[in-house]
Order: structure tokens, then sequence, then C-alpha cells
């Protein structure tokens, strides 16, 4: 005997006419219907069950980062819903298409102040660019598509909130009296891009802002990472420095000829000092948020290619906003650019490459104990395979990936740009393997983030996800650390007492744990991790007396370090001498 067909279904039905595959979340009685759809319908979409829900949203978000495709999660009404969160504000800011879907309190209830009677439709009010309740399953398909369709077109979240009692509704139900001049609603699931190239008129405008140019600068961003050959095209023609913003990292490989590397207090010295000589500035995909570090406004002129018209021309004064598609918009472009004959300004950002490659190398001191972070991350670098994936952590563990990954082959690189949230890199790299059942998926965290949400190792383990986590374990909040430095204070509230033992919490419950004291044992475990069939958590004690330098100390933050150092700051000696090593290890080189 067939069952009746409940409300919830239509929803996981439509789901799946959009394409869906996957929903990462985490059952609750507010949500036993859609629980149910999705048992029924098991065979057509996965429901990867985690362990908490922040980790269900920065999966989604992480899912829709690596595939380019709608990211899905699900979390039950009132406290399921709050948990998501945070890693739907990351998607909002980092302009991914994610569609949460939560439970709601039964429509008799609601208003009375029921048990887990929380509005997330007003509590998202601000993080979802589409935001409704179901009232009556007849509607369900059609919210589905709005949904869908708002994620998809505004790169942005959506949230659908479901009355537990409507889930499990006959799915034709619809008890109220039609009273307006209109059918029950009926849409398709369909969606298409806005074309993606300008119109001739702007790019010949375009063209002749940067032919006009003599110091051209082009800064790719997240926007551009499926533009590589369009880039690297306009940049050879251009004779222009390529400045990768760090979502934007896996743009352009890192040892490619025209590349300066990154921007801002985690970039390089050859990419500050083209922006401060540069005429001419083309900003590709990228929102850049540290103006600080871009050239004056007047000082240059700027052509910017965004896809979002509301977006184009927020950071500085630009001469000709292109509206459209990177790679599209630069194929378009590239035949009207001519090829620069004096290539003295790209020479000379080459030159400044090669000596700050040194100075990095320098940094990545395989003899010092404790481990250097620099060290730690380049052993990875150094084994990791051409098209591994790899998401960070936020802190100064971005820093060290930053500077010390290097993007080669079909490598990719991920982070929480926008919202800069603590833990999206374990999540993030368990999406990207469920993605990528083959590729190689890698974790670079520290013990902040990773204590954060180390549940989500069980997550990996219970569906057998061989990802790969590396700890960069300094028992301290560094970033923060050495922000109170930086402003003069003497640090405070950013160490915890002990050291915590991650590789046998690992070992314990079915991954591969591995802990590594000493520099010398550190590139066999690592090794050993990659060679590891399944899960594997290696647990590195690095230095935390390691500061993440700028790639220009200026003379406010010296001043700082000096004042924090005058009231007390505590260990001070360790990281005195580390300064000092590392300045004299610059010199050398
Ligand atoms: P976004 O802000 O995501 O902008 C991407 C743009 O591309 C958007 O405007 C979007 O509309 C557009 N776009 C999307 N798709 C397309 C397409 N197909 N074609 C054209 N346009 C498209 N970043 C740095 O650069 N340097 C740092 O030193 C730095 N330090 C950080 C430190 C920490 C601890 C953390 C967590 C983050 C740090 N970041 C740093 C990240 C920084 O906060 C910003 O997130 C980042 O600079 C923004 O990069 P973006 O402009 O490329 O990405």
């Amino acid at each position: 005997m067939s069952m009746p067909k409940i409300a919830a279904e239509l929803l996981v039905e439509r789901l799946v006419d959009w394409g869906v595959d996957t929903i990462f979340g985490l059952p609750g009685d507010g949500i036993n219907g859609i629980t149910e759809a999705l048992r029924r319908h098991q065979d057509r979409i996965r429901f990867v069950l985690v362990h908490h829900e922040e980790a269900a949203a920065f999966m989604a978000c992480g899912y829709a980062k690596v595939t380019g495709r709608l990211g899905v999660c699900l979390a039950t009404s009132g406290p399921g819903g709050v948990h998501l969160l945070n890693g739907l504000y990351d998607a909002k800011l980092d302009h991914q298409p994610v569609l949460a879907i939560t439970g709601m309190q039964e429509t008799q209830l609601l208003g009375t102040g029921y048990q887990q009677e929380v509005h997330l439709e007003k509590l998202f009010e601000d993080v979802a660019g589409y935001d409704v309740m179901v009232h009556v399953p007849v509607q369900v398909p059609t919210l589905v598509d709005l949904a869908v369709r708002h994620a998809l077109a505004h790169r942005t979240v959506s949230h659908i909130t479901f009355p537990n009692d409507l889930q499990v509704a006959d799915a034709d139900a619809n008890p109220w009296q039609a009273v307006a001049p209109a059918r029950a609603p009926s849409t398709a699931p369909v969606y298409i891009a806005p074309p993606g190239v300008p119109r001739s008129a702007d790019l010949e405008r375009a063209a002749a802002v940067l032919n006009a140019g003599e110091k051209v600068v082009l800064l790719a961003g997240a926007g551009a990472l499926g533009a590589r050959a369009e880039v690297v095209a306009a940049a050879e023609a251009l004779a222009s420095p390529i400045v990768k913003t760090l979502p934007g990292k896996g743009c352009v490989p890192d040892d490619h000829p025209l590349t300066t590397g990154g921007i801002g207090l985690l970039g390089t010295e050859p990419s500050e000092e083209a922006m401060e000589s540069a005429d001419t500035l083309f900003m590709v995909g990228t929102n850049f948020p540290y103006t600080k570090h871009l050239p004056p406004p007047g000082q240059v002129k700027v052509v910017q290619i965004d896809i979002d018209p509301a977006t184009v021309g927020n950071r500085i004064p630009t001469e000709v906003p292109l509206v459209g598609d990177a790679a599209a918009t630069l194929q378009a472009l590239v035949p009207r650019l001519q090829r620069k004959t004096t290539r003295s300004f790209l020479d000379g950002a080459q030159a400044g490459m090669r000596e700050w490659r040194e100075k990095m190398a320098a940094l990545e001191d395989s003899e010092r104990d404790p481990i250097q972070p620099q060290y730690l991350m380049r052993v990875i670098d150094r084994l990791a395979a051409d098209d591994a994936i790899l998401a960070s952590d936020s802190g100064t563990i971005a820093t060290w990936s930053a500077r010390h990954f290097d993007i080669r082959g079909g490598r990719e690189y991920y982070l929480s740009g926008n919202l800069a949230t603590m833990a999206p890199g374990l999540p993030y790299t368990i999406a990207a393997q469920w993605a990528h059942p083959g590729r190689q998926c890698i974790a670079f965290v520290g013990d902040g983030g990773f204590a954060m949400l180390m549940a989500e190792t069980l997550t990996a383990i219970r569906h057998e996800l061989p990802i790969k986590v590396f700890i960069n374990n300094n028992a301290e909040y560094g970033q923060i650390l050495w922000e109170q430095m930086v402003l003069g204070f003497p640090e405070f509230g950013v160490r915890h007492r002990g050291v915590a033992d991650y590789a046998a919490f690992a070992q314990a419950n079915g991954a591969l744990g591995l802990r590594v004291e000493k520099a010398a044992d550190l590139e066999a475990a690592v090794a050993g991790a990659f060679a590891h069939p399944g899960p594997a958590v290696v647990d590195v004690l690095t230095n935390p007396d390691e500061p993440p330098m700028p790639p220009k100390v200026s003379y406010e933050q010296a001043k700082g370090f000096t004042k924090a150092f005058l009231k007390g700051q505590p260990h001070k000696a360790t990281i005195a001498s580390t300064l000092f090593r590392d300045k004299i290890s610059e010199l050398k080189s």
C-alpha cells in the first residue's frame, strides 16, 4: 500500500527537480515531516547528518564555493535554526547561493509562546534575501522555485521555514476558500543567468583607459576564479602584475611569472609596491574591502568588472564599470587591448617577487623547535596533490596559508573571506570531500577554530570522508594576541591553560591521529596522513610566539609593539628573539 504523499515531499521533490542531491543537517522534532520526506526520497537526495547546525550551514556554503551550485542545509525549529545563523552569514557575505530550510512550531500554536517558538522568518530577515514561511501545502513548489532562483540570481541566502503540522499534512490539503483573483501558484524550476558580456561601447571605453595606462595593475578576486586563462591573457597584453585577493588566490598559480601574489596585511611587498606606483587599476571580480591597500583615489584610473551592477564602483571611484562575468567579459575585452611594448613596470614587480619568495623561504625554517607554522604550511604544500582543495581557518592560520601554500595545477583555496569567522575550515573541507570524493581535501586550521567545531571530525569519520586535517596547535588565539600588541596592549585572555591533544581524540574515534612536537618528525607525519586512505588529523605543536608580519611594518605598528612590551607583555623574551631571528634570516637571504 502506498503511503499518501505528505506536504514535505513537495519540498523534497522540488529540490530534486532543481538538481539538489545533497542536504547537510541535523534532525529535530520541528522537522520530523521533512526528515520523513527525505527518508522516502533517499535514493534521490543524500542527507548528510552532521553534529552541529552551524557546521551544516558552513558545509552548504563550502559546497556552493567548490561546486558553483546551490548549497542546502536543514535545521529544526528554534535552537537548530538559531545555530545555522553564523554559517548563513558566511554564505551571504561571500556571495554564495545557499538555501536554508528550518522547522517552525505548528500553526495552531503560533503566537501562544509555545516551546521553541522562535520566529525564524523574523530572525533570518537580515541574512536571507528571500525569507518565507509556508502557510499551505499547495504553495510549496512555488516557494521553492522562488527561493532557489533568488539564491542563484543574487548569490545569497534564501530561507524557507515550514510549520511541522503542515509538513505532515496531506500534500493536496487546501482547506481555505480562495478569494483573490488568482489561481494557486504554479511555476517552473528554471533559472538562467543574465548574459555575461557588457555592451561593446563600454568595452571600448574600458579598453581606451587600459591602453592609455603605463603602469596597470590587475587585481583579481573571488569572482575571477573561473577566469584563469582570460586574466593571464589580459595581464600579458597590459604587462600588468596580477595581484590576488585572498579569496582570489586560486585564480592564477602562485609561481606564475605575472603574479605578485596577495594584497593587504597578508599580502606581499611587491603587490603593495605595485599598488603604490600604479597609474591604472583593473579590478576583476573583487570587492576588496581594505581600501588603504588600494591606490588613493585620484592616483589611478579604474576599470572594474563585476557581475553585480550594484557592487561595481563601491570601493574606489571607477572610471569604467563593466557589468558582466569575468571570463566572458575578458574574452570580449582582450582583443581590444594593445600589447604594451614598455614592460619595465612588470619587470620591476617580477624582480621584487624573486626577493619576496626568498624572504618567505627563510621563514620556513626546518631547523627550529618549536615548529615554525610557516614550515608546517610549506611541508603540507610540498607533499599535497596538484589538485588538492585546501580550506583555511581565520586568524594567523590565514597568514600562513596565504603565503606558504602555493596554488599550482588545479589546486583550490577557500576561506571565510568577508565574515572572517572562526571554524569554517573543517566543515568546508568535509563539504569539498563530499562533492569531490576523489580529490585530496585539506583543512588547515588553528587549535582555536578546530576546538569550536571539532565534533565534525566525527562527521568525516562516520561518512567515511578521507579528509586531512592539520592543526597549527599553539594553544592561543594568535591573531588577537598580536592585534592586542599592535594596539599597544599587553596580551590578555588569549591563551587557554594547557595544550589539548587532538590526535588522541581523532585516534580514539577511528581516524588516524598523529601528534608532532619536533620539526624533524613533521615530514613523515604529513606524508603519512596523505598516504592514509581514511580521515587523518595531524596535531602539530607550533611556535606560539611567531608573529604574522605585514608586508611592510608601519611606524604605528612598531610603536604598538614597543608600548605593549613596556607595559608588561608576557613572553617578551621569546617574542623578541623570534622577531630578531626573522630579521636576521631576512637579511641573510
Ligand atoms: P568578494 O568580496 O567575495 O568579492 C567578489 C566579487 O566578485 C563580488 O563583488 C561578486 O559580485 C563578484 N563576482 C562573483 N562572481 C563573478 C563573476 N563570475 N564575474 C565577475 N564578478 C563576479 N583578503 C586579502 O585580500 N588580503 C588580506 O590580507 C586578507 N586578510 C584576511 C585575514 C583573515 C584572517 C581573513 C579571515 C580574511 C582576510 N582577507 C584578506 C579576506 C578579506 O576579508 C575579503 O574577504 C577579501 O579581500 C575579499 O576578496 P574578494 O573581493 O575577491 O571577494
